[in-house]
């Protein structure tokens, strides 16, 4: 029987990579049920009239028309807006979502998943990092909801934790390539241009993990991630820095055995294990040639050259929103910095202005709307910031 799958964010790098499995070595097993996009309508509706899922998101309200136009003869149902995707995932005939959009927009959808008993493939980090506890306590409440990485390093640990015992495990080690400019100087950073960060060694991705993949925020983001899916206190998520991406991550056993997942560098490995699991499938993706593996390296992080993922680490300890403040204030300086209005040093400086104005609310509870409030916050923050960056030093 093949299970009702839905890809948010299909028309991005991992829901493309998602549509590749599914219709690939998956395809005995999934039926494109749903698809949603934000803005290229035209290659939404390509994908509408390739896969005739039987329903169909376009969050960006404003291209609505445009893409119910190019989609005439379907027979299925076109949504908008952001409320679409909560119609979306809480369809009765949904068993399996994927959460495939970039930024904090994942994370309602990720959530409203979750409440309805779904089984969900994350790809979608931010919506952990800003609502990382929420999120986990729907997920513990709502049998049979499941929630299954497929960041690469997060599958890698979450692969090499199958039938290790809890009192086991001594921590984990996340691997970086370090981006490109692992081994640039603070002063040969400060001109870093948007095409040179979007130009990433060993991955191709979405522009914005490629930008905090050079900033190593995305790093950052891993390891907030790691902490709410593996429920591992902050001290006990290690970074190190492996330029050939080989070794996806690794986790460290008591006895001190170490245990690491490799594979080529290939997005489809990891969704498709986040859709086989607990189970295997062939498939006809390329494989690592043990013999031409050589040289694998691993240093530690320079935290003063790159002090977005000091600064995570420091919003993941802290608690509360100050990660909901990290990861918006990122978003925009992201957005700020592609834009060519924010230079690359920039962006730390952006987040840490706004994780230093805020105030924790005295035992505030973190539900939704408080999250949402504290992530808009911290944009408008940011945004003014940026409107005024003479001020920021
Ligand atoms: P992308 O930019 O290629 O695609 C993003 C998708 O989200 C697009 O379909 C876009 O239409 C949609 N989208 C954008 N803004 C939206 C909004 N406001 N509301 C709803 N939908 C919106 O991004 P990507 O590289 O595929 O990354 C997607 C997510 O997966 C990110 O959270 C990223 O961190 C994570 N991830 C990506 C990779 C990778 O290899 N690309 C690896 C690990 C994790
Ligand atoms: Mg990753």
């Amino acid at each position: 029987m093949q299970k009702n799958l839905v890809i948010l964010g299909a028309t991005g790098s991992i829901g493309q990579q998602t549509l590749d499995v599914v219709t690939g070595p998956l395809a005995a097993d999934y039926r494109v049920y749903g698809l949603s996009a934000h803005n290229r309508g035209d290659r939404l509706a390509e994908l509408i009239r390739k896969y005739r899922p039987r329903r169909a998101v376009v969050t960006n309200t404003g291209q609505y028309q445009e893409v119910l136009a190019a989609t005439a003869g379907w027979e299925g149902e076109l949504l908008s807006g952001p409320g679409g995707l909560l119609e979306l995932v809480t369809d009765p005939a949904v068993e399996v979502v994927v959460s495939a959009v970039v930024g904090a927009a994942g994370i309602q959808p990720t959530l409203a998943a979750l409440q309805a008993g779904k089984t969900v493939a994350l790809a979608n980090k931010e919506s952990l990092v800003a609502a990382g506890e929420l999120i986990m306590t729907t997920l513990k409440a709502k049998s049979p909801a499941r929630l299954i990485p497929v960041d690469s390093e997060h599958s890698a640990i979450f692969q090499c934790l199958q039938a290790i015992a809890e009192p086991d495990l001594k921590q984990v080690h996340l691997t970086a390539s370090g981006g490109p400019f692992a081994c640039w100087t603070a002063e040969e950073m400060k001109s870093v241009t948007p095409a040179a960060a979007l130009a990433h060694p060993t991955w191709r991705m979405g522009g914005k993990i490629t930008v905090d993949s050079a900033t190593l925020m995305n790093k950052g983001l891993e390891v907030i991630e790691a902490h709410w899916l593996f429920g591992l206190p902050y001290d006990r998520i290690k970074v190190v820095i492996h330029p050939q991406s080989v070794i996806h991550s690794l986790i460290e056993l008591v006895d001190g055995s170490l245990l690491a997942q490799l594979g080529p560098a290939d997005m489809r490995l990891p969704i498709q294990y986040a859709l086989t699991y607990p189970g295997r499938k062939a498939n006809p993706f390329s494989r690592l040639d043990l013999y031409q593996l050589s040289d694998l390296q691993f240093y530690p992080p320079n935290f003063k050259r790159f002090p977005c993922l000091e600064l995570a680490y420091a919003a993941g300890k802290a608690g509360g929103a100050l990660p909901t403040v990290l990861n918006a204030a990122n978003e925009e300086a992201v957005n700020a910095f592609l834009a060519g209005r924010i230079g690359f040093l920039t962006i730390p400086r952006l987040i840490e202005h706004a994780m230093s104005a805020y105030e924790k609310g005295s035992n505030q509870r973190l539900d939704l709307d408080t999250i949402l409030a504290v992530d808009d916050w911290a944009r408008r923050l940011t945004r003014q910031l940026i409107a005024g960056q003479s001020s920021l030093g």
